[in-house]
């Protein structure tokens, strides 16, 4: 079957300075061939062809004043990727890597990704390649601010709903809302991830690390496996990283290692969360500071090494292709028996091969930490009928979606005859009530 190697092809070709969205789009077009095949009706009516095309980007100039008085100019991007089963919905990242490229990928991945959750919220991503890092408050509420000038005119409630990212958090939400609301003069929930004052949802902040360790202890639980007593290893030390290391040691494992762009730690008694929450969501610092706390734990400089350490389960939470085919090997050599994707696309196509001919239980990233996501979309029919549920309702529904995600994943590989490969069958069920939906609704022409 290569009903769509040519389609691969020609968004090579039309997107030529944009690795990363050729990367997601190779990945994801591969294991749609048996789904191509099945329904010619889809091909007829170019929902291949329709899908790998953004419906709208949007580039905008970003000006702020820092606090020298210096005017400052970065660049603004929301791409809106895809709207068959609702609203736009997903992240803005702010990183002084952000290019279109980076958009691109995690839009479409976020298409799929939000199908998955069974939700009505459709795909899209945005941010900018602002640094957050060693900024003030005051300026990252300027730039907040200005960022949000232009992005109200293209979001709303039942239109665009983002949420944080990498250096998005509660912090950036709060005065990206508080200014959508000059603006407009709106109580609306246009974006989630709000504080719980106004509007928030309880268990948002845990959800993405939560929802990953749920997905990957129902993934072991069908490979009569599970948490306790397993060695873990997780990259990033931020939201995902610190929620998914917090719900790994309450279902029974000793996280031994974490990280951040600098360099990584590795405490062989088990990482202390209360010191990493300090000196991550309070101070701010950086993760070499652990070890003033933990002498007998030790630091080491550069990211990439944290994956020679010894474990059962690796967790990458930090960013994409952080995880390459060599690492993958050592994992393996190693005994690694489970990778759970935290982060978007952290695995190298290298890597995922690797994983998958050695029979490595692999969670990918648009099932294993879709909990984000899901949770948000919660979030938003709270606000929508202006109530609050409970912690214990949200992560009630958080651990039903994940589960829910890896029977559909499952199911779908077996049935297109990838059989135990969940990252065919979680493109292969993202993708089909997507294009169903595509199909209903026809083209406009
Ligand atoms: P945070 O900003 O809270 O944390 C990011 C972490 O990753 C930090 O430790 C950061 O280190 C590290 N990191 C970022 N960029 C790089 C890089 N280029 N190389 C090495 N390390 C890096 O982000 P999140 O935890 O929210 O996001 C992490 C990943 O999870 C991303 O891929 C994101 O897209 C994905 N994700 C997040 C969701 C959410 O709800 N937040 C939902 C679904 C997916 P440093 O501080 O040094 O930059």
């Amino acid at each position: 079957m290569n009903l769509l190697s040519g389609l691969s092809q020609q968004v090579i070709n039309k997107n030529p300075n944009e690795p990363e969205f050729q990367q997601a789009v190779k990945e994801i077009l591969e294991s749609l061939e048996p789904v191509a095949a099945a329904h010619p009706e889809w091909m007829d009516a170019g929902i291949f062809d329709r899908i790998v095309e953004p419906e709208r980007q949007i580039i905008f100039r970003i000006s702020w004043i820092d606090d020298k008085g210096v005017v400052k100019v970065n660049r603004g991007f929301r791409v809106q990727f895809n709207s068959a089963i609702g609203p736009y919905k997903g992240g803005l990242r702010l990183h002084p890597s952000v290019n279109l490229s980076i958009i691109k990928f995690l839009g479409f991945e976020q298409t799929f990704k939000n199908s998955l959750t069974g939700l009505p919220i459709g795909g899209a991503k945005g941010g900018s390649d602002f640094d957050p890092k060693g900024k003030s408050d005051r300026e990252i509420m300027s730039f907040c601010q200005s960022f949000m000038t232009e992005l109200s005119k293209h979001i709303g409630a039942d239109t665009d709903v983002p949420a944080g990212d990498i250096g998005v958090g509660g912090r950036e939400i709060g005065f990206m809302y508080g200014q959508y609301k000059r603006l407009r003069n709106e109580f609306t929930g246009v974006l989630t991830g709000k504080g719980l004052s106004y509007g928030g949802s309880l268990a948002r902040t845990e959800a993405t690390g939560y929802g990953m360790c749920y997905f990957v202890e129902e993934m072991l639980k069908a490979n009569d496996k599970s948490f306790k007593n397993k060695t873990v290893v997780i990259s990033g030390s931020g939201n995902v990283a610190i929620y998914g290391a917090e719900k790994a040691i309450q279902l029974g494992a000793n996280v031994v290692a974490l990280s951040d762009s600098s360099g990584y730690i590795y405490d062989a008694n088990g990482i202390n969360l209360d010191t990493v929450k300090r000196i991550k969501e309070v101070e701010r610092k950086r993760i070499s500071e652990y070890v003033k706390f933990h002498p007998t734990a030790e630091y080491h400089e550069g990211c990439i090494g944290i994956w020679k350490i010894k474990c059962d389960i690796a967790l990458p939470c930090a960013t994409q292709n952080e995880l390459d085919g060599s690492s993958a090997k050592i994992l393996i050599a190693n005994g690694c028996i489970a990778v759970g994707e935290g982060a978007n696309m952290p695995s190298t196509p290298e890597a995922i091969e690797e994983f998958l001919k050695s029979k490595v239980l692999f969670g990918p990233a648009k099932a294993a930490n879709a909990g984000g996501v899901a949770t948000s979309a919660l979030e938003m029919s709270q606000n929508s009928i202006r109530y609050s549920w409970t912690f214990e309702e949200v992560d009630d529904k958080l651990k039903a979606i994940m589960s829910d995600i890896y029977i559909k994943s499952s199911n779908a590989a077996k049935e297109f005859g990838f059989e135990g490969n969940l990252l065919a069958g979680a493109n292969i069920a993202g993708f089909i009530k997507v294009a169903t939906a595509m199909y209903s609704q026809g083209i406009a022409y």
